[in-house]
């Protein structure tokens, strides 16, 4: 089976998508497990991704193209995979679509995990990171009530990143650049979508309900 998963930061895609993929025994492919096995394999690909990465620049398209194209070449990936990551946008969408032609198969469906914005920035926003010791406590999940760590006396603070409007910010951005890429899917009738709110394994097994109509 040929999956891309889609889903806005929050959502828990990673995990999600280790977990799919390991129920559909297939293998999941990020991005960013690609940058980094080309970065540490000293690929050509990885040496150019590198160079702009160490300028603080974005990887070309071009680069990250033709490293999915490897991967995807890849014999564990003949039978099935499941994309984290990428495409990102409709151009994208389109190179991978002629790219799985011409390995002469196609995706099979493109999940999209579905949240409420206010239960991410809820999620996100209630992070507390210990400032010795790293360890992240969650306001209401951990019932956290004062700004101390209970493991090594650390004081708590609030990253930048799980601020309420960078939160925000990067769900807009977000939208912006998925909201295209889901209506492509939709009109090329492989789009499935889930519930990503509640616990991580319903979650999952609502992922894998939503998926069983296109499993083979
Ligand atoms: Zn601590």
């Amino acid at each position: 089976m040929r999956v891309v998963l889609v889903g806005p930061p929050g959502a828990g895609k990673g995990t999600q998508a280790q977990f799919i993929a390991s129920n559909l025994s297939i293998p999941k492919i990020s991005t960013g497990d690609i940058f980094r096995a080309n970065v540490s394999g000293g690929t050509e690909l990885g040496k150019l991704a590198k160079e702009y990465m160490d300028r603080g620049d974005l990887v070309p398209d071009e680069v990250t193209i033709a490293m999915v194209r490897d991967r995807l070449s890849e014999d564990d990936a003949q039978e099935g995979f499941l994309l984290d990551g990428f495409p990102r946008n409709v151009p994208q969408a389109e190179i991978l679509k002629k790219m799985l032609a011409e390995f002469g198969v196609a995706l099979d469906v493109v999940l999209e995990l579905v949240v409420d914005e206010d239960e991410v920035v809820r999620r996100l926003a209630g992070r507390r990171t210990c400032s010795q010791c790293g360890r992240i406590w969650h306001v209401d999940f951990d019932d956290k009530r004062d700004d101390i760590c209970d493991d090594c006396g650390g004081s708590l603070y609030q990253r930048d990143d799980d601020k309420e409007e960078t939160i925000r910010r990067r769900l807009e951005v977000y939208q912006e650049q998925t909201a295209p890429l889901v209506s492509f899917y939709a009109d090329e009738k492989i789009l499935a979508g889930v519930d990503a709110t509640g616990p991580v394994e319903e979650v999952t097994r609502r992922a894998m309900e939503a998926l069983a109509p296109y499993t083979a």
